[in-house]
């Protein structure tokens, strides 16, 4: 499939339409962002190990039964997926207290949660993404009851699947977020499953005072290794 006019370039990503108007091409980019913006950077091979493993998990992932925006690999950087309206909302599901939960309720980081727990914010980069209820994304008309009744499903049913998944290669999942689309009337989960968007700990060897991270805070957090840590976890889930 052709890459014709670029349709939208985000912070991580291009998308470019195709000769098929149900279908777009998303092109990863090594650009990285923290902070809504505030901190960039770059993560050097970072583009092509958020492409392959996207596609890994959301094909692991439609196995399980839950409909992804999915199409097709072209190559390292590019893929094909569905045309989807984006649900201007960023589910995030916790398994383990870090980042900004902690932050809020004073829990220490590396505190396992008595059962994983979802939020809703606002996707909107001029707010900041605030974070909101179930009430205020139907007042503001951002989804339907349905919707996110569906959105929460299958994002505990992407939770469960990933632990799993990741625990056979020795890594905790702590908190993820995810994006879901419309497309031709149905829900379907969208945007990318990386270490952009997932904290990935080292598994068994972390408590409340000390962890390895397998992700993005390598790069939020200055700790160095950004690059090795990404690697890490692609070779864990390829052998590559
Ligand atoms: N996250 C993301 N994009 C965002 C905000 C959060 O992918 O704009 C992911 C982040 O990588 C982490 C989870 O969502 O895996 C929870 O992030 P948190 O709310 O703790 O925010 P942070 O501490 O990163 O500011």
């Amino acid at each position: 499939m052709e890459r014709t006019e670029q349709l939208y370039e985000g912070k991580a990503k291009k998308v470019f339409a195709t000769d098929n108007p149900d279908y777009v091409i998303v092109s990863y980019k090594d650009d990285a962002t923290a902070f809504n913006g505030l901190k960039k950077g770059t993560i050097s091979g970072k583009g092509v190990i958020n492409n392959k493993m996207s596609n890994l998990m959301m094909q692991m992932l439609e196995k399980k039964g839950i409909p992804t925006h999915f199409v097709e690999q072209i190559d390292d950087r590019n893929t094909v997926v569905k045309k989807v309206e984006i649900v201007p909302l960023e589910v995030i599901i916790r398994n383990v207290a870090a980042g900004s939960f902690s932050k809020k309720y004073g829990v220490a980081e590396g505190t396992a949660l008595l059962n994983p727990t979802i939020e809703f914010s606002y996707k909107n980069d001029d707010l900041g993404d605030p974070l909101i209820n179930t009430y205020h994304a139907l007042a503001l008309g951002l989804a339907t009851k349905e919707e996110i009744d569906t959105i929460t499903k299958m994002a505990f049913a992407v939770n469960e699947a990933m632990k799993e998944f990741f625990k056979h290669l020795n890594i905790d999942l702590v908190d993820f977020k995810l994006e879901f689309g419309r497309f031709k009337g149905e829900i379907v989960l969208a945007d990318e499953i990386s270490p952009d968007t997932c904290r990935f700990w080292e598994a068994g060897t972390w408590d409340t005072t000390k962890h390895v991270s397998l992700d993005k805070d390598r790069f939020r957090r200055d700790l160095g290794g950004v690059e090795d840590a990404y690697q890490e976890v692609f070779k864990r889930l390829t052998g590559e």
